[in-house]
């Protein structure tokens, strides 16, 4: 075989790019899986997937448009945008057209691409989910978090966000709200999206509002604040998590008529980069977004399972001696490892990124560090409660017809574990 000759000259990579690091959410990743190689018992808490299968009439539809071939439209199959269209004007109260809706490869792709074609600094909550921030370090833009605090359940004070806007008088600012929020739990009731709403039109915010769990509130009860603040909302939501379809990368905007002018302008990025999301995926999208029996009960079931898991897994952690605020919608719970600073700095662990590593070492729980979230030095980790089998809690809640899960059943007992190894360990710092 040949060997290929070096190649000399010095790579020319974009400096922004080597600018963001590798984030932690990677190296922990690495070690679970080392860990799992090796034969260890480990209990993965770090990676947000759904635990649920893909819903069955999304299955079969996918199956029957297996052999659609052609490119799609740009901004989207049009049945589907009509579909989604309906959805959003049902949940939200609002009235959308399928004109105002863009489908992309994920909300991931999409809020790059709403990055992209906006001269804009960043507004985040801390914390927040762990993608923002990076992209806006790979476009050159700036990012300014806002603190909240576990007091208030994690959620962004309307005092807070106010008080930002009137010291500065930069760039025009784009606002993201997450709620069902990754990585706290939290969600913001309809009198807080309100008041927020009202800081955000005074101040002529643009606001992205992440919504990728919002049929996984546990009382069914999400709200955007589109509903609120319509004109200057853009809605982001998709078939990732509340459908179990990660892997389809499917997502979609929600964007009003008056910001036309950005949509126009991220269908000219989708139509120089991606083109447009898988057609047969397209096609076989439309049925999360119909009211089936299938659908509904999914939906239900997958909700109802979340909130017993997530209830239960943190009053356990609290019962462990870790402080956490109760989560109410999604897969997530925030840790606060505060009151066993001094025992953990005597082991040598300082920050969230040690916590998360050394505990994964002695105890075989994965999780990831609040940093990762815009949480700094703290000793926060997140715990997405999702390592169980969720095919069968599914068939579970859907067979038995139940409102409260067994969560003694033998399919939670290696996620229930988590809690006991970390009090364990924890304890045996002291
Ligand atoms: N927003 C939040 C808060 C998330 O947690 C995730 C995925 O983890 C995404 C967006 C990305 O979702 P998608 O699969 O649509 O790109």
């Amino acid at each position: 075989m040949n060997s290929v000759p070096d190649f000399k000259p010095s790579l020319p990579i974009n400096q922004l790019v080597l600018n963001v690091p590798r984030s932690a959410t990677l190296a922990i990743n690495e070690t679970s899986k080392q860990l799992l190689l090796e034969g260890e018992d480990v209990v993965k808490l770090g990676l947000g997937q759904s635990p649920f299968p893909v819903p069955k009439p999304m299955v079969e539809a996918l199956k029957a448009y297996a052999s659609t071939k052609d490119y799609m439209a740009v901004q989207g199959y049009l049945p589907l945008r009509e579909a989604i269209a309906g959805f959003i004007s049902n949940t939200e109260q609002l009235d959308v057209d399928a004109s105002q809706v863009l489908i992309g490869p994920g909300s991931k792709e999409l809020f790059f691409g709403l990055q992209m074609v906006l001269d804009c600094d960043l507004l985040l909550p801390a914390p927040s989910w762990v993608s923002y921030q990076p992209q806006a370090n790979l476009l050159g833009r700036r990012t300014t978090w806002l603190p909240c605090s576990s007091d208030e359940n994690w959620k962004l004070n309307p005092a807070t966000l106010d008080t930002h806007c009137q010291q500065h008088n930069g760039k025009p600012q784009l606002l993201v709200l997450n709620t069902p929020n990754n990585p706290s739990g939290a969600c913001y009731s309809d009198s807080e999206i309100q008041a927020l709403a009202d800081v955000a039109r005074r101040h002529e915010l643009l606001v992205l509002s992440d919504e990728i769990y919002s049929e996984l509130h546990f009382q069914g009860q999400h709200v955007s604040i589109a509903r609120y603040y319509p004109e200057g909302t853009i809605i982001s939501n998709g078939i990732s998590k509340w459908a179990g379809a990660g892997g389809w990368r499917l997502g979609f905007f929600v964007v009003p008529e008056t910001l036309r002018p950005i949509l126009e302008a991220m269908i000219v990025v989708a139509s120089e980069t991606y083109t447009s999301v898988s057609a047969p995926v397209q096609m076989a999208a439309i049925s999360a977004f119909e009211d089936s029996t299938d659908m509904l009960d999914y939906i239900h079931a997958s909700r109802q399972a979340m909130r017993d898991i997530g209830l239960g897994f943190s009053s356990q952690l609290q019962a462990q001696g870790v402080r956490c605020v109760t989560p109410q919608g999604g897969f997530y719970a925030l840790g606060e490892f505060e009151s066993h600073r001094e025992a953990l700095l005597r082991h040598g662990i300082t920050d969230g990124y040690q916590l998360s590593r050394r505990m994964l070492e002695a105890t075989g729980v994965a999780a990831l560090p609040g940093s990762d979230f815009g949480l700094g030095q703290s000793l926060t980790l997140r715990f997405a409660y999702v390592d169980f089998d969720g095919q069968s809690v599914l068939q579970q809640m859907l067979s038995a017809g139940t409102e409260k899960l067994d969560l003694d059943s033998s399919f939670l007992r290696h996620l229930f574990s988590a809690p006991q190894r970390i009090g364990d360990w924890l304890r045996s710092l002291e």
